[in-house]
């Protein structure tokens, strides 16, 4: 019998410990430990990886994750009724789950993870997009990560893999574009999950580039991006001027037509203007 096997039922473990979920910690479970393991093995081979897991919950996909082979997970979870079900994870899979309860966005885990490092999470979707931006922006690259595998809702799913031209492109499109690799490789209907949100769901899996796809400053890129979707709908030379006054020199050598609008213009204008902001 495999360590999976001596573990109950997550309805179960739900009943035993009674996590009734809440809304304000964006509790949408996932109790089919069959889908778990599907979403698991989007992470690819963890034989050899540490995993970092934000949000483990009751465990669900925490127990996809160590039956497909994770050497080791960190488990952020900041719901502290989540902690008696994930200790009989542990003590399932001896020396392999360390579980911490707080805030995923005030824990550092690299003290506790060894390379090669993968991220794997099921999260109320603010807290996984600001996690997504840090992840993505570190000033220095490659990340501490291979890769992240991160469901989202799924209109932020297509924001993420979106093209120039198309309306879910922006902000999120360019920085996980640059220096990662983005697919949906999954899409949940709401009954996937207890209780079910209102919304469809998507698993994007992200694989970090050995170095960026073109050349800028994360910081600049950041900041020109922002300016320019924030008013998406205003030609650059207006949504822009706040960053340079000679800002429509700048995009004309830059080769981006200063009446351009932000959705139009592609990846690598965007990095050769937070170039040409870097001189
Ligand atoms: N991974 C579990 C699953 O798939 O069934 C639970 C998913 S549920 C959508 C999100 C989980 O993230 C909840 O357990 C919630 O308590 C936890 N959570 C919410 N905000 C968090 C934060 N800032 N840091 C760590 N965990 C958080």
């Amino acid at each position: 019998m495999s360590a999976i096997d001596t573990l109950p039922p997550l309805r179960e473990v739900i009943a035993t410990h009674q996590l009734s979920a809440r809304k304000s910690l964006g509790q949408n479970f996932l109790l089919d430990l069959n889908l778990t393991a599907k979403i698991a093995r989007q992470a690819g081979d963890l034989s050899d990886c540490d995993v970092l897991e934000i949000g483990p919950g009751p465990g669900g996909l925490t127990r996809g994750l160590l039956a497909e082979g994770a050497r080791r997970i960190l488990a952020i979870e900041k719901d502290p009724r989540c902690l008696p079900a994930l200790s009989e994870i542990a003590e399932a899979y001896p020396g392999r789950l360390k579980v911490i309860n707080g805030d995923a966005l005030e824990i550092d885990p690299l003290a506790y993870l060894t390379p090669p490092i993968r991220i794997a999470a099921n999260l109320p979707y603010n807290v996984g997009t600001e996690l997504l931006v840090r992840w993505l922006t570190p000033p220095d690259w490659p990340p501490f990560w291979q890769s992240l595998t991160l469901m989202f809702q799924r209109e932020v799913a297509e924001r993420i893999v979106a093209r120039p031209g198309s309306k879910a492109y922006g902000r999120l499109a360019i920085l996980a574009q640059w220096r990662a690799e983005a697919r949906i490789v999954l899409s949940l209907p709401p009954e996937a999950f207890t209780p079910p949100p209102k919304v469809s769901s998507a698993v994007v899996h992200l694989t970090a580039l050995p170095e960026p796809r073109y050349p800028a400053n994360a910081a600049i890129l950041s900041r020109v991006v922002a300016a320019a979707f924030n008013q998406r709908r205003k030609m650059l030379r207006a949504a822009l001027k706040g960053l340079a006054p000679d800002i429509e020199d700048r995009l004309t050598a830059a080769g981006i037509a200063p009446t351009e609008r932000a959705e139009q213009v592609s990846l690598e204008a965007f990095c050769a203007l937070a170039r040409e902001l870097d001189r």
